[in-house]
């Protein structure tokens, strides 16, 4: 049985029961089932499923490892959370997420005024709420305004510009004045992907030089009080533990050195996020390094240490991770809707009574391949067909001969897979590249998996059933878009391996694993496809639940949402079926009624 990693990148949040993959939560439904029977309600194509018992589970455990290191370690300071509305602000998240967060005194960062407004209508109260990114004065004089809606919130300003912003909000506006935060700009950096968010080329920050400048700033300005933070980010998905702790050093060095400069209300180290998560299936290719326990023991004695040798209190310790916390919260499931070879089946052969030689060839090595000779047979095939294809471009044979040799080749080809089925694993690796299968699934890969088609970011994916059997066939997964960018190839160092299934008798359905941060709103409508259809599940122990079903976009929507003007679309369907002289007085009204369906329905394959 393949187990498609998830040993690694599970974290027990799905487990392989029987032939099929199911949440690794109280009743444990198959995730095959609760598909299933959205789709029989009559929900087709993709479905992006989100179970809200995997954002608290990952919450209580951020809170958890921390307060435990700080038990261990004896730390003084306290732990606090935001999560960054940045990486998922749709409401069928965001509110199970607050509700999850309320124990905790979770708050929410913003990076926008959009976010922002967000934020001030759903935080829970006394939550904190910071609020990072380039700021303009509307956007201080909002923060202020959330000041003085009672919110616990931190301006955390980028650059000196902002403070001076704050300054004359300070200077107009009556009332509470938010804390604030002031990033700084590290000469440490990030790793992997995300990296330019950190370091000393990084866009967001203050200079050293500038730091010493704001501190005079505030004092001048008597809101040196009003100062409570100091914030870094190093990118993310962060992928060894020692950038951190480098950034961390420096870090707590300008704390320890602003708290002797009189930054009497210093008291926040805020890490920002890049807390990283497991996406790989191949154990040999991890990309993440550590352990959230490690991440939080080290960022604990890397702070305690600075501060007991600097003889200072211990930073509160304050952290923006939104990656780890929502990622793993979501599944895509896609349909598969054909196999790409299917066509080439026996019954399509059209073979003459007298063929050129290397068709009859290619016949007799399907007829005698066997277990012993498959893997040569199968090159020999391969061979010829390359030989054939290049004679039909010199004129040589004709297109019913090239129909042969492909059928030929790829009826040889399933047949060595099946006579190699039980063989190991490295013969048949041998001949992988050579023979994928193409599936072709009913979803975008622009609109559902974007970082796939911008940085290259592989997301767990499996298919959610036949899991008792070897699956045997290289596959490479297109999506429905006409672009060649909608491909996920075939990668011989992470093989992805499927099943060959008969679509016609069964449903064969892919999950992509851990697409809950960042997707959904970097999601482009790349021809026009848009959000799949979001169902929130509940699972209980009796069975689960569909807590809430946000339906695709109908193709009028879409339209509408490029600024079309639906009335207008709709008037000129119909002045063509008026005009029409191929469409009968009494079956016009039909043909509108027609139209009008497809106009309401979301533009995904619907019979699959
Ligand atoms: C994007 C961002 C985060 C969240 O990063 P993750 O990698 O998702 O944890 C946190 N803080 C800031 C300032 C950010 O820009």
């Amino acid at each position: 049985m393949q187990r498609y990693g998830i040993d690694i990148w599970g974290e027990n949040d799905f487990v392989i029961k029987k032939d099929k993959v199911c949440v690794n939560y109280l009743s444990s439904p198959a995730l095959f089932d609760i598909v299933t029977a959205i789709r029989n309600e009559g929900t087709k194509g993709p479905l992006l499923l989100r179970f809200p018992h995997l954002i608290r589970k990952q919450i209580d455990a951020v809170y958890a490892t921390f307060q435990n290191a700080f038990k261990e370690l004896n730390y003084s300071g306290t732990f606090q959370a935001v999560f960054p509305l940045k990486v998922n602000q749709y409401p069928d998240f965001l509110l199970p997420l607050i509700e999850a967060g309320k124990p905790y005194n979770y708050g929410l960062e913003a990076g926008s005024k959009a976010e922002l407004i967000i934020a001030m209508s759903h935080i829970t109260p006394g939550a904190p709420l910071t609020v990072n990114g380039f700021k303009d004065k509307e956007m201080i004089e909002l923060g202020f305004l959330s000041a003085k809606m009672g919110h616990n919130i931190t301006l955390t300003i980028e650059g000196i510009n902002e403070l001076e912003s704050i300054i004359e909000v300070a200077a107009k506006m009556k009332g509470p004045i938010p804390n604030i935060g002031i990033r700084i700009k590290l000469h440490s950096t990030g790793s992997g992907l995300w990296e330019k968010s950190g370091g000393i080329n990084s866009k967001f920050g203050l200079t050293s030089t500038e730091l010493l400048e704001a501190m005079e700033l505030l004092k001048q300005n008597d809101l040196l009080d009003h100062f409570t933070m100091i914030h870094f980010h190093i990118g993310s998905q962060m992928t060894q533990i020692s950038n951190l702790k480098k950034a961390l050093r420096e870090a707590g060095n300008i704390y320890a050195d602003l708290l002797k400069m009189g930054a009497r209300n210093l008291e926040n180290i805020n890490l920002g996020g890049g807390l990283g998560i497991e996406y790989t299936q191949n154990e040999d290719y991890p990309e993440i390094t550590y352990s959230l326990q490690e991440y939080a023991s080290d960022t604990t004695f890397v702070l305690q240490g600075i501060a007991r040798a600097k003889k200072v209190r211990e930073p509160h310790i304050f952290i923006e991770s939104g990656r780890f916390i929502a990622a793993s919260h979501a599944v895509l499931v896609a349909p598969v809707f054909e196999l790409f070879s299917e066509e080439y089946s026996q019954k399509a052969l059209r073979l003459k009574p007298e063929n050129p030689p290397l068709i009859e060839e290619l016949h007799e090595l399907w007829q005698y391949i066997d277990t012993s000779n498959a893997l040569e047979y199968l090159h020999d095939a391969v061979d010829h067909l390359n030989s054939l294809l290049t004679l039909f471009d010199l004129g040589y044979i004709d297109l019913i001969d090239r129909s042969n040799s492909e059928i030929l080749t790829h009826l040889i080809i399933k047949k060595a897979i099946l006579l190699l089925r039980d063989k190991p694993v490295r013969e048949l690796t041998q001949i992988q590249d050579k023979i994928q299968e193409k599936y072709l699934i009913n979803f975008s890969i622009f609109q559902s998996i974007p970082d796939f088609w911008g940085l290259a970011q592989r997301f767990p994916v499996m298919p959610l059933s036949k899991l008792d059997t070897k699956p045997t066939r290289s596959a490479s997964l297109w999506d429905i878009t006409c672009d060649s960018d909608g491909e996920i190839d075939f990668d011989s160092k992470k093989p992805l391996f499927l099943h060959s299934v008969d679509l016609d008798q069964e449903d064969y359905f892919l999950g992509f694993f851990k697409v809950g941060a960042y997707q959904e709103v970097l999601g482009m409508k790349h021809n026009l496809f848009t959000r799949p259809t979001v169902a929130t599940v509940e699972v209980t122990s009796e069975g689960y639940s569909i807590k809430e079903m946000v339906k695709s976009d109908a193709l009028i929507e879409i339209l509408e949402d490029l600024n079309y003007n639906p009335d207008d679309i709709r008037e000129k369907l119909y002045q063509s079926i008026r005009q029409s002289p191929y469409i009968a007085a009494d079956e016009k009204q039909q043909v509108y009624r027609q139209i009008e369906t497809f106009l309401e329905e979301n533009g995904y394959l619907k019979t699959f």
